[in-house]
């Protein structure tokens, strides 16, 4: 069986909300056509001499509510589809949330892992170079996403404001503090998904003290996840990163696998671990599992096996739509993407905030405005998914895709 596209899942999902409430076709066709796409190949001089060409691509999905907004991905994987379905997936998720902004997403045909520092930063400013006429601080406001952290993003913002001749802090989120970044920003889409988890361990009646968890991925987003979880006396059981996963029955401390990570590159062979395949870990008995790793990874092939009750998916797209419709079937209760990992996002708005006002926030007010944002969303949805007796992600996609809907009509941007 072929496993669908991104962007393929991406409009599956948009088409099974559009089914249920009955849109005007003329809208529909809109929202399934990003409205800008940038392909860009620029010339980088590396350490040794030669100029080498990258590739990179900006997507901007929808702005009628707001200026289009999302991460860049600097991966060896990266193409215009995925690059689409992201773009897309920042559309409906800032509206879940109710921030202003419409949907972006960002990428580079780039392997980090065999760069210099230097590398590192000549690829960030000139991609930037490349797509500065399209970017802004009210047009399209990028911000970290995989493989990209806030070190970059200060390049990034540095290399805009130069060329604008201006202080421009707003046209990027993710930024280091000392540059207009957000407290809570570096660990707010983890942060926004163990609020979400906490909703629906309650709507579940489970006892966080009695819970195991499996963490798909370990970078920013999981690690963040797998850690907070555990501060708050959740059992991880398991963790993993691209090379392959950990488990131990008794339970991880995330902090010492991180630092272990850090030492030798993976998290396989921590002590007192027996190691299992990314795959094997999304089928471990546990009562939830957190996808934070990327797309496609619960398929229709493997949705079977799952055994937790409760899915929070903190990567983007990581279950595709027949994967889906089998957890539904099985009463797992999914919370989509596009409201779980929502968090990132809405500290980046809260960020954008801060840097247009020039006041800047407490970490304890970030997250307390974090909690309110995250809870609300939670709320909406989980009473659409009641009123239509659906799952979690067709509510969602209908909410956004109502506000969106709205949106466009109120402009008449035809
Ligand atoms: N890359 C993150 C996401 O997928 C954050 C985007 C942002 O802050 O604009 O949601």
């Amino acid at each position: 069986m072929k496993t669908p596209s991104p962007f393929e899942c991406s409009m599956c999902y948009l088409k099974n909300a559009t089914d249920l409430i009955g849109i005007d076709e003329d809208i529909y066709n809109i929202l399934c056509h990003p409205k800008r796409i940038i392909e860009v190949n620029f010339p980088v001089q590396m350490d040794n001499g030669r100029i080498r060409l990258f590739k990179g691509f900006r997507v901007q999905h929808n702005d009628s509510r707001g200026p289009t907004k999302g991460g860049i991905r600097f991966f060896p994987k990266v193409d215009l589809d995925e690059v689409k379905a992201l773009a897309s997936w920042m559309t409906w998720k800032c509206t879940v949330v109710g921030i202003p902004y419409g949907g972006a997403k960002g990428g580079v045909v780039v392997n980090t892992k065999n760069l210099s520092e230097e590398e590192l930063e000549r690829i960030s400013r000139a991609y930037i170079r490349s797509i500065r006429h399209y970017i802004g601080p009210h047009r399209d406001i990028p911000a970290p996403d995989m493989y990209t952290n806030s070190k970059i993003m200060g390049w990034m913002m540095d290399e805009y404001s130069a060329l604008k001749g201006e202080y421009t802090p707003g046209v990027i989120t993710g930024k280091p503090i000392e540059i207009g970044g957000s407290k809570g920003r570096s660990y707010a889409t983890a942060m926004g998904g163990f609020i979400i988890l906490e909703k629906a361990v309650k709507k579940m009646g489970l006892k966080p003290k009695k819970t195991c968890v499996a963490v798909q991925g370990f970078g920013n987003v999981g690690f963040n996840m797998a850690r907070i979880l555990h501060e708050h006396g959740y059992k991880v059981v398991a963790v993993s990163d691209s090379k392959g996963g950990i488990f131990s029955k008794q339970g991880l401390v995330p902090a010492k696998v991180f630092e272990y990570k850090k030492k030798t590159g993976s998290v396989i062979g921590f002590k007192g671990t027996k190691s299992v395949t990314n795959k094997e870990l999304l089928a471990l008995d546990v009562d939830i599992l957190v996808p934070a790793a990327m797309e496609n990874q619960i398929l229709a092939e493997n949705a079977g096996k799952i055994k937790a009750k409760l899915v929070v998916e903190l990567a983007n797209g990581p279950t595709t739509p027949k994967a889906s419709a089998a957890l539904f079937k099985k009463k797992v209760f999914v919370v989509p993407d596009i409201l779980a990992n929502a968090g990132g996002v809405t500290v980046s708005y809260f960020e954008w905030v801060q840097n247009h006002s020039n006041f800047y926030w407490s970490e304890k007010e970030v997250n307390e405005k974090l909690k309110q944002k995250m809870e609300a969303a939670f709320d909406e949805v989980y009473s659409i998914m009641k009123a239509y007796k659906s799952d979690m992600r067709t509510a969602a996609y209908i909410l956004a895709v109502k506000r969106v809907s709205e949106a466009i009509q109120s402009r008449s941007e035809y």
